[in-house]
């Protein structure tokens, strides 16, 4: 019900206007194309292509747009195939939905039988969740030959390496196998990966504001592909839209800096190469906005790091109270969770924002374009700007 009434409300505000049409028409776009990019990860065929379309859609906007290049190395496993024996019967599982190899599971080709102890050269079936650091260790320590462990939701990550302990998450309600063959391979690509951003001049040139959204995610696995629409092409549409809004408006106040980065995924591996050689002096930031999970809005939205930089927020919040913006508001303090990390850790006020509802697809194959609301995008929208047109 509250969701509802919230949904209504923005409508109310915002969902009529010819210019919040525009701006769901132009995310809705841009989150498809980005989607056609194999899941955009860094080293990956897909995440040059993202990073190529980024580049000439900036530049078509009338930037310049830069890229800051760094060194990577990215694991990805190309073919994942698995097939049980329960009793008598042999049935092959279903990739993404009964099984998903952990994403530094290290090449596998064989059959194994299975055990719920740990017993070198088995299988282990782990009956339980338990803590996965420890399961490596025993499983390690009894030289397991590779681990199944029991996940309530399938969620892919992507790794910079392969671990020497494989492991392979399972449903959790699957029934207990006495046989698993496996067929994994994986390869290891080294090279560089770029962030691209672009900058608006202001009015003036003392200090500036950064706003970030990572355009990479997980790629492919297998025959599987992680299409990430809201992770994060939704937050990498919204950058877009920011550009284009701001290249046909009068200068803002101060230099704004929109920045695509990459590499997210792989543990905020963009943003800190940023900081780490920042174009522009971080010390002169008026702050960090970034934007990740911004393709839904049911459930109010959500800023990370505004409960423990109070001045900060108070500045930030006033926009959007002097908007008129009467959404559920989840106030968090700071984590490690998306690129405005790495910018706190060197001092710079930064806030991440993301918004909630939608149906929970995470890091799966679910994630795609269709299944966004934008519900409260272009409030959001609406806010950025306000924070970065205040004097
Ligand atoms: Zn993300």
């Amino acid at each position: 019900m509250k969701a509802l009434r919230l949904g209504a409300g923005l409508l109310l505000l915002y969902g009529q206007s010819p210019d919040s049409t525009q701006a769901v028409r132009f995310l809705q776009k841009e989150v498809r194309r980005l989607c056609r990019f194999e899941g955009r990860a860094p080293l990956t065929p897909g995440g040059q292509k993202a990073e190529a379309y980024l580049i000439k859609r900036l530049r078509q906007m009338g930037y310049s747009p830069q890229r800051q290049a760094f060194s990577l190395s990215v694991y990805q496993i190309t073919l994942a195939k698995a097939r049980t024996q329960v009793g008598r019967q042999r049935k092959p599982w279903k990739l993404g939905a009964d099984f998903l190899p952990a994403a530094d599971c290290p090449p596998l080709h064989g059959e194994w039988l299975v055990d719920t102890l740990p017993r070198e050269g088995y299988a282990w079936w782990v009956p339980t969740p338990q803590p996965l650091g420890t399961v490596r260790q025993l499983a390690r320590a009894h030289r397991v030959a590779v681990v199944i462990y029991p996940l309530q939701r399938l969620v892919g990550s992507i790794a910079l390496e392969p671990d020497s302990v494989a492991v392979v998450f399972r449903r959790q309600d699957l029934p207990q196998a006495q046989r698993i063959s496996l067929r994994l391979k994986g390869r290891l690509v080294q090279g560089h990966a770029a962030n691209v951003w672009v900058k608006r001049a202001g009015q003036r040139t003392d200090s500036a504001w950064v706003v970030g959204a990572h355009y990479d995610h997980l790629g492919r696995m297998g025959s599987l592909t992680f299409w990430g629409a809201n992770d994060n092409a939704s937050g990498t549409a919204l950058l877009l839209l920011l550009a284009q809004r701001l290249a046909q408006s009068p200068p803002p106040p101060y230099d704004v800096y929109l920045v695509a980065f990459t590499a997210e995924e792989l543990g905020l591996i963009g943003s800190q190469a940023w900081v780490m050689a920042p174009p522009y002096p971080l010390a002169q930031l008026r702050g960090m906005l970034n934007l990740d999970l911004v393709g839904f809005g049911e459930k109010g939205v959500a800023v990370v790091g505004g409960s423990d930089q109070p001045a900060f927020w108070e500045r930030i919040n006033r926009v959007r109270v002097q908007q008129g913006w009467n959404v559920a508001l989840l106030v968090r303090p700071n984590a490690p969770n998306s690129d405005h990390y790495p910018f706190r850790e060197k001092g710079v006020p930064a806030l991440f924002f993301y918004l909630q509802g939608g149906p929970g697809y995470y890091h799966d194959g679910q994630d795609r374009p269709p299944t966004l609301t934008w519900q409260a995008t272009y409030p959001l929208l609406r806010w950025i700007e306000g924070i970065l047109f205040s004097p």
